[in-house]
């Protein structure tokens, strides 16, 4: 067998194993949480090689690399999600994928445009609302002393169903450090659900990455996109 099915093989197994201890520890069940492999990066064979493995879900960052790949999958799995920043003139490139899921609606302007073009296309597109929760000036997001406003305004286009909250948590060596945020991300999602607005039951708490999806999983996440943890190192300077 090539070496890096059987790599990509025992990753996947070593996270599922860790992840089913944590979640025993916390009396949560492993169906509660999506993975999503996020495959950005790598070759096609790596995604099918993971979707052998179980895998049903995995996402891409760039629409651009999306759009290469995507197509070329020969194995059936359960969707493509969209996870990184989205530019308005992508946005028809991205919608002929057919993302089961768009993680980064950041801004007014985004969703309005997004709405638009599902409107064209006579369809209506599952997202999630990304917030800054950390206030970082170089992230993405809506701001979070504005998310509820935000969040309720973008569940307002009839062409998008807000299918939950995400957001991105620093790289940082010490996998504590975005913890305060996602427990900041888990109480706003509870508090949406809590008014019951009509149209608005938010299902996905989409945070944690590799390095830190432990705690984002113990303050409440149901939604984590893992990436070298099951891919291995990438290497932004390969021609894919
Ligand atoms: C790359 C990426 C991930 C996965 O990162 P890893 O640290 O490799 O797990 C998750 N979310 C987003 C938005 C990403 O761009």
């Amino acid at each position: 067998m090539e070496q890096y099915i059987k790599q990509i093989q025992e990753n996947i197994a070593a996270l599922e194993a860790e992840l089913k201890s944590l979640l025993d520890t916390l009396g949560r069940k492993r169906e509660e949480i999506s993975l999503v492999a996020v495959s950005k990066t790598h070759p096609v064979e790596y995604i099918e090689a993971a979707i052998r493995c179980g895998i049903g879900n995995f996402g891409e960052n760039k629409v651009q690399e999306a759009l290469r790949k995507v197509p070329m999958i020969r194995e059936p799995y359960e969707g493509f999600h969209f996870i990184g920043h989205l530019q308005t003139n992508k946005i028809n490139q991205l919608l002929s994928l057919k993302p089961k899921l768009i993680h980064s609606i950041g801004s007014l302007y985004l969703a309005e445009r997004l709405n638009r073009a599902c409107g064209n296309r006579n369809l209506i597109q599952d997202v999630l609302v990304q917030v800054n929760v950390s206030g970082e000036e170089q992230k993405s997001g809506v701001s979070f002393s504005n998310a509820l406003d935000s969040i309720i305004k973008i569940a307002s286009y009839p062409n998008l169903r807000v299918k939950g909250l995400m957001t991105i948590g620093r790289l940082h060596p010490d996998r504590e450090h975005n913890r305060p945020y996602y427990k900041e991300l888990k109480a706003l999602f509870d508090q949406i659900n809590a008014m019951q607005l009509e149209g608005l039951s938010l299902l996905h708490l989409s945070m944690g990455m590799s390095g830190d999806w432990q705690p984002a999983i113990q303050e409440g996440s149901n939604m984590i996109r893992i990436g070298s943890s099951i891919f291995g190192e990438r290497d932004y300077g390969d021609i894919r």
